[in-house]
C-alpha cells in the first residue's frame, strides 16, 4: 500500500481489497483525508432533501418501498407541499435541495418540469438535484431544460450479477446506460451503493471502487446496507460501518475531489458520532431532512432511518473542526 501522505489516485483491485482486509484502517483514514484536505478543503455543504412521495413501482428487496410492501403507509406530496418545503429550506438560507421520490411516475414530465419552473423562479440561487429513479429518456432532457442542475441516480453495486438479484426486473446495462446518458446531457451525476448486501463479496465492493474511479462522478453516496422489517431481507444482519468508512475513505482517493455525503445511514447507527465518523472517512457534504415530519416517518426505505436536523449536522462539522456551508456547492470537477 502506498504510505499515508500519497494522494495519488488510481487504485488497482487488489490495493483495493487489501485496504479493505487490513488489520487497522488508520493508513487509509490518513490518506484519504490527505486527499481531502489538499482537493476539496475544510468545507462540509449541507443539502436539504425532500421526500416527495414513497410510492415506487419496482421491487427492491431490500428496500421498504418496494412495490409489494403492503405494509407501508403510502403518500404523495401535492406541488403546493413541496414547493413549501423547498421554501422552508430556502428561509434557512441552505442553497441546494435534492428532490427525492420512489420510482414514482404518476408525477409526469410535466408535472416535475413545471415544480423545477416554479423553484427556480422563485429561488433563483437554489441548486436542484433530483433523484427520483429510472425514468423515460426523453425525461431527462426535458428535467434538464427545466433547471434541473444534478441527478442521483445510485448504482447500487458495480455487481451485474447482484445488481439484478437484488432489483428484479431491473438492468444493470440499462442503469449504466442512464448515468451516461444524464452525464451527456450536462447534469451534475450522482451514483452510490451499499456495504454489506446480502451476498456481497469483498470482489465486489473492489469493483465499486473501480467503477467509481472510472466513471468520476460529481457526488457519490455510500452507505451501510440496512435491513427493513417489511421486506424479503428483513432477517439479514446490517452492513459493517467500519467497512463502509474504508469504503467511503476509498471513494475519496479515487475521485479525489468528488462530493462524498456522510449519509443519513451511518447517522442512523449514531447521529451525530455516525456524521462524525464520515467526516473523518473523507465525506464533505451532510444532506439533512427538509420532508415534513408527517411524511418523513413513513419514508421507510430502512428501519430506524435518523431525521438530520441542521442542528444536528452543524454539532458533526463543530466536532470534525470543519466549516458548514449552506451555499450550491456545484461539483468541483466542471
Ligand atoms: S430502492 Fe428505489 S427503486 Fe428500489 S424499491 Fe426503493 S425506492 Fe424503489
Amino acid at each position: 500500500m502506498a504510505n499515508a501522505t500519497s494522494t495519488s489516485s488510481d487504485l488497482g483491485r487488489e490495493e483495493i481489497r487489501q485496504y479493505l482486509v487490513a488489520p487497522s484502517c488508520d493508513e487509509l483514514l490518513a490518506r484519504a483525508e490527505g486527499v481531502r484536505r489538499k482537493c476539496v478543503g475544510d468545507t462540509v455543504f449541507i443539502r436539504g432533501l425532500v421526500e416527495f412521495s414513497n410510492w415506487c413501482a419496482r421491487n427492491c428487496l431490500y428496500c421498504g418501498l418496494r412495490r409489494d410492501n403492503r405494509a407501508l403507509k403510502r403518500y404523495r406530496m401535492s406541488r403546493a407541499e413541496i414547493l413549501q418545503a423547498v421554501r422552508a429550506l430556502a428561509e434557512k438560507g441552505i442553497h441546494s435541495v435534492v428532490l427525492q421520490s420512489g420510482d414514482d411516475l404518476s408525477y409526469s414530465r410535466e408535472t416535475i418540469c413545471g415544480l423545477l419552473n416554479d423553484i427556480k423562479r422563485d429561488h433563483p440561487p437554489m441548486a436542484v438535484t433530483l433523484s427520483i429513479g429510472e425514468r423515460p429518456m426523453d425525461d431527462y432532457q426535458a428535467f434538464r431544460d427545466a433547471g434541473a442542475d444534478r441527478y442521483l441516480l445510485k448504482h447500487e453495486t458495480a455487481s451485474p450479477e447482484l445488481y439484478e438479484k437484488m432489483h428484479p426486473g431491473q438492468s444493470f446495462r440499462q442503469r449504466m446506460e442512464i448515468l451516461r446518458r444524464l452525464r451527456e446531457l450536462g447534469y451534475q451525476v450522482g451514483v452510490g451503493g451499499m456495504v454489506g448486501l446480502p451476498g456481497q463479496t469483498l470482489n465486489d465492493l473492489a469493483s465499486d471502487i473501480l467503477f467509481i474511479q472510472e466513471f468520476q462522478p460529481d457526488m457519490a453516496g455510500i452507505g451501510p446496507f440496512l435491513p427493513q422489517a417489511d421486506t424479503p431481507l428483513h432477517d439479514q444482519s446490517a452492513g459493517s460501518e467500519a467497512l463502509t468508512l474504508r469504503m467511503l475513505a476509498l471513494a475519496r482517493i479515487v475521485t479525489k475531489n468528488a462530493h462524498l455525503p456522510a449519509t443519513t445511514a451511518l447517522a442512523s447507527l449514531d447521529p451525530v458520532g455516525g456524521l462524525l465518523a464520515g467526516l473523518r472517512a473523507g465525506c464533505n457534504v451532510i444532506m439533512i431532512s427538509g420532508t415534513p415530519a408527517m411524511y418523513c416517518i413513513d419514508y421507510k426505505i430502512y428501519d430506524k432511518r435518523a431525521r438530520v436536523s441542521l442542528e444536528v449536522a452543524r454539532d458533526a462539522i463543530s466536532a470534525a473542526g470543519r466549516i458548514m456551508s449552506l451555499e450550491r456547492g456545484d461539483s468541483l470537477k466542471k
